[in-house]
């Protein structure tokens, strides 16, 4: 398999090579140049078998210059006991017959983005032996708080990679701060920024583009990468999910081979959802992908009008890691449905750049509207969201899954659709315990209590335990306290390079 880049000037080059790069030179992403396919046979025959065996199952035709013992070595590495405490590892719960909900938390840093971030680091280092790749990988990430987090644990002390995390400053939970701030190992840099999460990314997205940058950390023998979701390598283990969510609907009997179903995605960078787009196209019975957003709802607005428009008050939510105004993954989006007409996808991008929105023709919009639906949930909805599923159904949801439960309620009231769902939880709901104990618990109960008293309260509450990633994060110390601005990102990652060599 050959990857070459949605503006359409890099490429084709094999998976080792597109993972390393991270995103492509020319300031596009990297897509696979053929389609993937299974079989109904293949689908049904993935129901039998373990998490990890599905995972080699789809990685494998994605990564057809790795080894099938690379392969294997790597899901194995990632997936396992050490590091997920169910041994299903993604486990779908469900709530009624008809809907169910995918557990993507059990990873160390308890958010969805472990399942990539857990093997993205051993499928780099793969890569760059196969590539005869010398100097290290310096891996620059901008997070709205669960990146950062993940990708640490993941690249901490993995040898021949460094890691720079900036998040910013005001705009992650308490508890991601922390989880941040007292990050361990010695190859990891962690930096707030001045700003929100769209500064931070395009902070990021700047020294990558930088030849002076680039030539400057190459003096100290490192070259950039990125672990952020336009890495290939962080799309591709996110597809396994889709299909072993589906695998175990029918080893339930909840689904007869072939019979479609719906996922709802609480969705920000549009990197998870994405991954069920090519779950799609790789022949998963999936009827709608449901994007679920918050307030900063401009993907909604872009399924329903074929307008994205970025020129817009950014919020900030109680869902913060979906709050962003690029959502960089719909680049790949809109090269697949375009038949990948790289000079649509460069004028689009141009558009963004230059004036801060594009427009889409309406086939294009057509084709968006018969793949996805959109709606969004403010704070007060979500708050009650995670109420009423506690009602309900006596199950406890984070702030981004009830996003995606509300927006399922509106789905099947405008739609009528009765078919099976699955929504996808993104987070523990420890992780973003305070708005959770709030929904929960009386305001005589909350009011006044730190989030890590809270964590204590919603243990007690809920009888879950507090999981192990999240344990005595207050005792933690703290070992990052640099806080940049936006325009001094540069020296923070010379200023780190430096001290290392
Ligand atoms: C990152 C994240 C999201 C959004 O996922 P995207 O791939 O950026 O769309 C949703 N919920 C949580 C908890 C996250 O960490």
């Amino acid at each position: 398999m050959l990857y070459a880049s949605t503006r359409g000037n890099h490429g084709p080059l094999p998976a080792a090579e597109a993972i390393k790069l991270g995103i492509a030179p020319d300031g596009g992403l990297f897509v696979p140049t053929k389609r993937v396919m299974l079989s109904l046979e293949d689908i049904v025959a993935i129901s039998s078998l373990s998490y990890q065996q599905r995972a080699i199952k789809i990685l494998q035709p994605y990564l057809t210059d790795f080894s099938m013992d690379q392969i294997r070595s790597s899901v194995e590495k990632a997936y396992n006991s050490a590091s997920f405490d169910h041994s299903d590892v993604a486990p779908l719960t469900e709530l009624d017959t008809k809907l169910s909900v995918l557990e993507l938390w059990h990873g160390p840093t308890c958010a969805f983005k472990d399942m990539a971030l857990q093997i993205l680091p051993h499928l780099l280092v793969k890569s760059m032996e196969k590539t005869g790749e010398s100097a290290g990988i310096l891996i620059l990430v901008a997070t709205s708080g669960d990146t950062g987090k993940a990708a640490l644990e993941g690249f901490k002390d993995v040898p021949h990679t460094a890691i720079i995390v900036f998040y910013p400053e005001k705009g992650v939970s308490e508890v991601q701060k922390m989880q941040m701030v007292t990050q361990e190992g010695g190859n990891v840099g962690v930096y707030a920024v001045r700003g929100n999460f769209d500064d931070t990314q395009s902070g990021v997205k700047a020294i990558f583009g930088d030849t002076a940058m680039q030539q400057a950390v190459a003096g100290r023998d490192f070259k950039f990468s990125s672990a952020n979701s336009i890495n290939w390598g962080r799309l591709v283990p996110q597809i396994v999910y889709y299909f072993s969510a589906y695998a175990d609907l029918l080893a339930r009997g909840r689904v007869k081979p072939g019979e479609m179903v719906n996922f709802v995605v609480p969705t920000g960078n549009f990197g998870n959802i994405l991954a069920g787009f090519y779950a799609r196209q790789m022949g998963l019975p999936v009827h709608r992908l449901v994007c679920a957003a918050n307030e900063n709802n401009v993907l909604t607005d872009f399924i329903t009008s074929g307008i994205y428009n970025r020129n817009r008050d950014f919020k900030r939510t109680i869902s913060p890691s979906m709050d962003i105004l690029i959502s960089s993954n719909l680049e790949r989006l809109l090269y697949e449905i375009t038949g990948q007409d790289a000079v649509r996808v460069r004028q689009w991008m141009a558009d963004l750049g230059d004036k801060g929105f594009y427009t889409v023709d309406d086939a294009t919009l057509e084709q968006v509207q018969s793949l996805f639906w959109s709606d969004y949930a403010d704070d007060a909805a979500t708050m009650l969201s995670i109420k009423e599923t506690y009602r309900r159904f006596g199950y406890v949801v984070d702030t981004h899954t009830a996003v995606g439960l509300h927006v399922y309620d509106r789905y099947r009231q405008s739609t009528g659709d009765e078919r099976s769902t699955v929504v996808l939880s993104t987070a523990s709901p420890f992780k973003f315990n305070a708005s959770v104990a709030r929904a929960l618990l009386s305001e005589e109960q909350t009011a006044g209590r730190d989030e890590f008293a809270l964590l204590q309260m919603l243990s007690d509450f809920s009888g879950l335990p507090v999981p192990s990633g999240l344990n005595g994060l207050a005792q933690r110390s703290v070992r990052h306290t640099t806080v940049v601005d936006r325009d001094k990102m540069p020296e923070a990652v010379m200023d780190f390079v430096e001290a290392r060599k």
